[in-house]
């Protein structure tokens, strides 16, 4: 089996070819420290301010903004952790949503340990944040607001800018997890009133291990790693030129192609959405049909296991995730699933499809037409699916 067709995108993607020999120079021969004070090492000084530059350009805001990380996880721990240690005076009240990434929700428990009260946010049956509860949340020892840009599982945009209006007359800061946002909807930390931002090269054909956290002007977090002077103190160790400077190419190659990608994906999602549901019985979207990314396909089928039809997808020479790919492994049914109140039986039918910019129609023919042939011979080893389909065909 040599075809693979890869619709995990939301787990990571590839390294785009241009991004990879941009980075090659910085593996090899330009290998110069930035810290240091000869023409070798500051020509990296300039190589981090190029990528610094690049991502800034794609969120609106000035590169000093910009702090570089090892990717989303770390710019999330930072945001939270370093927020709620340095406004502990103000208040030790937090507000996030129920559907967060384990590296918000993880987070947050451990600051409920720490004697902080996390409030989370129900969300409706499509994965949305109503604005008005958040209204209803917020106290006056509230110091942060933690509600990501859009789900890595459903693929639900969430009123980010709504949110960041209502948010301007409270001293809370508001952070988002633009994780699986950057590169695949405008995200404009600026215009949105967000004080913090968080995203991660390799959701967008860059590197892994990189990422970086957008801090607003004015808003001083205390340093996450301790050591040298990098990231003006506040993020000690040696950079990872060729990582950022990939990432900064990344983020340079998604910014430009945006409004294309967003089209011809959305086309694709929507007619492989078409097919499933036109020609797959007991199935059901999850997550919204508008204000969705415009790569994300995730339906659960009933009477199978999501993981295991995954694994028998994955003999076909198709990759695809049956929850959050991060939290694979774990046979418990996603906590996003939940929140928008599926049952566990339904939630662990669910399967996740993530396209790229990449994916062709035929592609997604294939995996409908395997699907349909996987999801039928499973079936039917269920004792419970055949009853139920013999009962329908008696009617
Ligand atoms: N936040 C969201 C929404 C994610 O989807 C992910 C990864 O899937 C992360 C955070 C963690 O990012 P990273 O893998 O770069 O640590």
């Amino acid at each position: 089996m040599n075809k693979r067709i890869y619709l995990d995108n939301a787990a990571t993607t590839k390294i785009s070819d241009e991004v990879f020999e941009y980075m090659l120079p910085y593996l090899k021969e330009a290998y110069g420290n930035p810290s240091s004070i000869y023409d070798f090492g500051e020509e990296n000084k300039q190589t981090l301010l190029t990528a610094r530059k690049s991502i800034a350009r794609v969120l609106e805001c000035e590169p000093q903004n910009i702090y570089f990380t090892s990717g989303g996880t770390e710019s999330d721990n930072w945001a939270l952790i370093g927020t709620a240690e340095s406004r502990s005076e103000l208040g030790r009240h937090i507000i996030t949503t129920g559907i967060e990434h384990h590296a918000v929700v993880n987070t947050c428990r451990y600051l409920e340990n720490r004697g902080y009260e996390v409030t989370y946010l129900k969300v409706d049956e499509q994965g949305r944040v109503d604005p008005l509860r958040l209204q209803r949340a917020l106290r006056k020892d509230t110091i942060l607001v933690s509600i990501m840009t859009a789900n890595n599982e459903i693929g639900t945009i969430q009123p980010i800018e709504a949110i960041g209006r209502l948010l301007k007359n409270h001293p809370a800061l508001f952070h988002t997890d633009a994780v699986q946002a950057f590169g695949h909807i405008p995200v404009l930390p600026e215009k949105w009133n967000v004080d913090l931002l968080s995203a991660s090269g390799h959701k967008f054909h860059g590197p892994k291990g990189s990422g970086f956290l957008y801090v607003r002007d004015g808003i001083k977090l205390p340093p996450f790693l301790h050591g040298g002077k990098q990231e003006r103190g506040l993020r000690a160790g040696t950079e990872n030129v060729a990582a950022i400077a990939g990432m900064g190419k990344a983020a340079e190659i998604a910014g430009r192609a945006m409004r294309n990608r967003i089209q011809r994906e959305a086309s694709l999602r929507d007619y492989m959405i078409h097919r499933i549901e036109t020609e797959i019985p007991f199935c059901r979207l999850n997550g919204p049909r508008k204000n969705r990314l415009s790569n994300n396909v995730n339906v659960s089928f009933e009477f199978v296991d999501g993981e295991t039809i995954v694994i028998l997808l994955d003999m076909e020479g198709i990759c695809c995730s049956s929850g959050s790919a991060c939290s694979a492994g774990q046979a418990v049914s996603s906590h996003v699933l939940k929140e928008i109140g599926l049952s566990d039986e339904i939630a662990r039918g669910a399967i996740r499809f993530t396209l790229n910019e990449e994916t062709t129609r035929e592609d997604v023919d294939y995996t409908v037409e395997r699907l349909k042939e996987v999801l039928d011979k499973n079936r039917k080893m269920n004792p419970l699916y055949l009853s139920f389909s013999q009962m329908n065909q008696k009617r």
